[in-house]
């Protein structure tokens, strides 16, 4: 899924361990959750717009990565502070396409790296979960622009949890 997404799974993830007491423990279920999040949220990748490659010919891919950048840009600007912990590791996993592809643009070679070993290792963990296997199964919408509302419907979703848990924190004060 796009960084937006992934932002906020680690935003409400870290609002939900943000334990006083037990701070380390909150901490650390933080951090194994949202990086479980990131492979979550990307079986539900085929389900949106995520064409296989990048096309800058495209009025569309191009409007639609550009906003995605933004809006990255701002969730980062506005959760970032307080949420740090939560954010790195559901996006961490993408650290990944940037060894890859910037092996590719720097025409280097990491002979390590040149697999997406985090990606890897969540397919891995969530092929031992049957009962999401039904996630790979949805219908492959990548090349479809429509399933961009998706993703939107999505993000608002997130938004809408983030917006009521922190009404609820404001009530209990
Ligand atoms: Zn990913």
């Amino acid at each position: 899924m796009q960084e937006p997404t992934h932002i906020l799974a680690g935003v409400i993830i870290q609002k939900c361990f943000d334990w006083r007491k037990l701070r380390a423990v909150g901490m650390a279920l933080t951090a194994m959750l949202a990086f479980l999040s990131h492979g979550l949220l990307d079986k539900l990748a085929n389900f949106t717009y995520h064409p296989a490659h990048a096309d800058f010919h495209s009025a569309i891919w191009v409007s639609y990565h550009t906003t995605v950048l933004l809006v990255t840009i701002l969730f980062l600007v506005l959760w970032w502070k307080p949420y740090w912990w939560g954010i790195l590791f559901a996006m961490l996993p993408d650290i990944d396409w940037v060894f890859i592809h910037g092996q590719e643009i720097l025409h280097i070679k990491i002979p390590f790296y040149r697999e997406p070993h985090l990606h890897n290792l969540l397919h891995w963990l969530y092929a031992r979960v049957p009962a999401l296997s039904f996630l790979d199964h949805l219908p492959n919408n990548r090349e479809n622009p429509w399933a961009i509302l998706c993703e939107v419907v999505l993000v608002a979703v997130l938004l809408l949890i983030i917006r009521g848990s922190g009404k609820k924190k404001k009530e209990a004060t």
